[in-house]
């Protein structure tokens, strides 16, 4: 008799590569998902820049990761080797100016899909769309399709469930409950890579950016550019700083150093002749339009004050009130908790039972790290399959 196939839940970047892995040699894989298409969110990641991993070196990569136990898998299966993947498959790539790695020019994200669900369906997987995991033991899922319920017997499972945003892409975290009711460890899912409401009003500045600024929170700093919206502020330094103030209680007042490149002294300097704030804050300190704007939120005493100015300038201070909901925000931090799992990613009380991508617990800002570590541990699962049982 032989042996039941591989089941595989959830077409995200993580389940979509440990199918592929494993199909190709030669593993019978059966995929289950329950929208009616592939990989919503993937798509989704690909409106605004389809940023599949970073181009920098491996060490100073695997620090944007909070947990060790995610570091070695990226490790293994690393910046390089997302790269040599999507090129064997066919998906050339190339490196942006800040070092993401994008698909070639001209590759729409969709195309990036159907690369790879083509490359599926070549090696035999089969997905099912439609189906909806509600349940799994230590031999086989339990899934619904259109309000029949069936069983399934697999001979290992993989669980890519994704994490708690945009739920209407799929990834809407009702494994949470299912896992905590068999016992399993889950850190809470909180909002990552998340814009943060601000007790000022910017919504006159909406849409407007600030480049190069660094953006300061305690000891950590992050340079880049921040975005106004008609809630607070969003972008890379904002998502940056998610992990570091998520644990202290709100209000949280972070800083903005709107010139970098001069210290406090030389600001201070450039504005002595205080009869000319604005045109020196132009001319002399070139700071950009946005910049300018936002001095208009500073009290008279400050801005015609150069000292107080200047310090101003170094040390805008940006009252934090709150996260944006989670369902809007880029990831979930959070998730199957390492504790739960051994090193392969097996669920300790369930051997057999797998869990990859953005459901376990780690986190990581944008610029590619998300969708790696998704496609690392399924690399990783999938090999260590590979290795300890035959395809037939
Ligand atoms: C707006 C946005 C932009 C992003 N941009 C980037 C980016 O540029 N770079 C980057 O690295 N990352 C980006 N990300 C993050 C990245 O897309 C995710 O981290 C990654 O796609 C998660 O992959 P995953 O495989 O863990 O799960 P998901 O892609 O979330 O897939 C999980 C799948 O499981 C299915 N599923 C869930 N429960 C069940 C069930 N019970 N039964 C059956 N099926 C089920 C869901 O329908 C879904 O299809 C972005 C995210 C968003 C929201």
């Amino acid at each position: 008799m032989s042996k039941p196939p591989i089941v595989i839940i959830g077409t995200g970047a993580a389940g979509l590569i440990a199918a592929q892995r494993l199909a190709k040699s030669g593993f019978k894989v059966h995929v289950y998902e329950q929208n009616k298409a592939a990989a919503r969110k993937f798509l989704v990641a690909g409106h605004g820049g389809f940023n599949l991993t970073h181009s920098e070196d491996i060490d100073t990569f695997v620090q944007r990761y909070d947990k060790i136990e995610i570091q070695k898998i990226v490790k293994y299966f690393d910046n390089q080797s997302t790269i040599a993947w999507l090129n064997n498959l066919g998906i050339p790539t190339f490196i942006g100016s800040s070092g993401k790695i994008f698909p070639a020019k001209g590759i729409k994200p969709i195309q990036v899909l159907q690369v790879i669900l083509r490359k599926l369906a070549d090696s035999g997987v089969k997905i099912h769309y439609g189906y909806r995991m509600i349940d799994f033991d230590e031999e086989s899922v339990t899934l619904s399709y259109k309000g029949e319920r069936l069983q399934t017997p697999y001979q290992k499972l993989i669980l890519g469930l994704g994490g708690g945003s945009w739920s209407k892409t799929g990834s809407d975290a009702k494994w949470v409950d299912l896992f905590r009711a068999k016992g399993i460890k889950i850190s809470t899912l909180q909002p990552a890579n998340s814009g943060f409401n601000t007790k000022t009003d910017f919504s006159i500045l909406a849409g407007q950016v600030l480049k190069n600024i660094h953006l300061k929170f305690a000891e950590h700093t992050k340079t880049g550019e921040i975005v106004f919206t008609s809630y607070g502020i969003e972008g890379a330094p904002v998502y940056y700083l998610n992990r570091f103030i998520r644990q202290n209680p709100f209000p949280i007042t972070l800083f903005l150093d709107l010139k970098p490149s001069y210290a406090l002294e030389s600001v201070e300097k450039e504005l002595e002749n205080k009869a000319h704030i604005a045109s020196i804050l132009k001319d002399k300190l070139k700071l950009s339009q946005t910049a300018i704007l936002l001095t208009k939120f500073m009290d008279k005493a400050t801005y015609t004050n150069p000292i107080k100015l200047a310090q101003a300038i170094k040390n805008f201070p940006i009252e934090v009130t709150s996260l944006r909901p989670i369902d809007e925000v880029i990831s979930t931090a959070g998730g199957v908790s390492f504790e739960e799992l051994s090193d392969s990613l097996e669920l300790k009380k369930y051997p057999a039972v797998f869990c990859v991508g953005e459901m376990l617990d780690w986190e990581a800002p944008t610029g590619g790290y998300l969708l790696q570590a998704c496609f690392s541990s399924g690399a990783w699962v999938a090999d260590y399959i590979k290795q300890h049982n035959t395809a037939s």
